[in-house]
């Protein structure tokens, strides 16, 4: 409560989309206000169906049980000041961050009570910066570009070349980040799954993103983005946005309406019978402090991973081939390696065939996404059909000597 004193209101606004592909609608709440705002109750509802649980029932046993997912992310720095230009270092510590909470290698999840930590599940879903870019060259990942907007708000533009921000990667690709100065009450927000293109991706303030740089307590542990990209992934906030609402999720409580600060376990008797657990206040997907936001659930978990079934929304992005090698040279080493690629089947099991669109003769190698090599071999001809029966499940890439890549998933 001192907090709520000391602390002007932040408001942490979030896009939604209907998947039918309409226009975003906005829907709000405060956070560290304790008054609930939802101007657009009937389009937050449509988005809250953007994975139902019918939608589950028919992916739920096909989303790639033990494969870990990797997703490729661009960072676009929008400043206009040398502070609002945050450091590589910054960055990085969002991902490892991230990394840590989607995994359940935070630090501080032994603070999880028992009975809460039994129901925590790490999503086997990684962050990588991108390697290459949508043409195939080599890229930090990290885009920076300097503007002369003095701050951003909940309307898109930060997504546009045209309106003075950047323009996202392709989305089936790329999860796209947009950092910059927001305005002071917003933290930031984030597509669901089904937004349009352009707008599909997550917009952070630069001084709540990461745990190194230009950030400072209660928004140091980089949680604003591990909350953002839960909804990107199409959870919903612990009350569904109604009061004692549900957010569609079996194993998390039913709750009031989002927690603030560093609340003390067990919360209870706050106005909705969840029992002598109560709240379940250290879930990424409620609001409060970085410091108390721990875990996501197995159910959370499992509607996330859904998301990459076949068919799914972010299906697309286990080929992307945004976190493999170049196939293009930057262009001021510019090299005539030609010709396309492809792989089938893929996901393949037991054996992919490699086609080139002419005939090739040299070596390849197969590389795990740590980019060990694990397998080598010869091609003569146009195609070539390689066992893989031997290769963990996982995301690997085959690399020609003239540097042709080409991503597949041993499943
Ligand atoms: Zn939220």
């Amino acid at each position: 409560m001192r907090k709520l004193l000391a602390v002007a209101v932040i408001i942490v606004l979030h896009t939604t989309a209907y998947t039918q592909d309409r226009c975003a609608a906005i829907h709000e709440h405060g956070n560290n206000a304790r008054t609930y705002k939802n101007p657009q109750s009937a389009d937050a509802e449509h988005a809250t169906r953007a994975v139902s649980p019918a939608q589950l029932q028919q992916t739920g046993s096909i989303t790639h049980a033990g494969l870990r997912i990797v997703i490729p992310v661009v960072v676009h720095i929008l400043y206009r000041t040398p502070q609002e230009n945050i450091s590589d270092d910054q960055v990085r510590s969002q991902l490892e961050a991230l990394n840590a909470d989607f995994n359940r290698e935070n630090t501080d999840f032994g603070k999880v009570p028992p009975v809460f930590a039994a129901r925590s599940a790490p999503t086997d879903i990684r962050f990588v910066l991108a390697t290459v870019d949508p043409q195939g060259r080599p890229t930090s990942g990290i885009i920076r570009k300097q503007t002369t907007a003095q701050l951003w708000i909940n309307d898109n533009r930060i997504k546009s070349n045209q309106s003075g921000g950047s323009d996202g990667w392709d989305s089936r690709g790329y999860l796209n980040i947009w950092v910059g100065k927001l305005s002071s009450s917003l933290l930031g927000y984030s597509s669901f799954p089904g937004a349009p293109a352009a707008h599909d991706g997550i917009v952070i303030r630069h001084d709540v993103f990461g745990t190194r740089g230009a950030v400072s307590p209660p928004w140091n542990k980089g949680r604003t983005l591990t909350h953002e990209v839960g909804h990107w992934l199409g959870l919903k906030h612990l009350w569904g946005d109604a009061p004692c609402g549900d957010d569609g999720v079996d194993d998390t409580p039913r709750q009031k309406t989002g927690n603030r600060g560093t609340p003390v376990f067990p919360r209870v008797n706050t106005g909705c019978d969840n029992g002598a657990e109560g709240d379940m206040f250290m879930n990424f997907m409620d609001f409060s402090d970085d410091a108390s936001l721990l875990m996501f659930t197995k159910g959370q978990s499992a509607v996330m991973r859904a998301q990459f079934a076949a068919g799914g929304v972010r299906s697309a992005l286990l080929l992307s081939k945004g976190a493999g090698e170049p196939w293009a040279l930057a262009p001021e080493n510019k090299v005539s390696v030609t010709g396309s690629v492809s792989a089938y089947p893929n996901p393949a099991r037991s054996a992919i065939t490699i086609r080139f669109d002419a005939a090739v003769s040299g070596t390849y190698v197969i590389c795990d996404d740590a980019g060990r090599t694990l397998l080598r071999g010869t091609i003569k001809g146009t195609a070539v059909t390689i066992d893989v029966s031997s290769l963990r499940t996982g995301i690997h890439f085959v690399r020609m000597d003239d540097g042709r890549v080409q991503r597949f998933i041993r499943e």
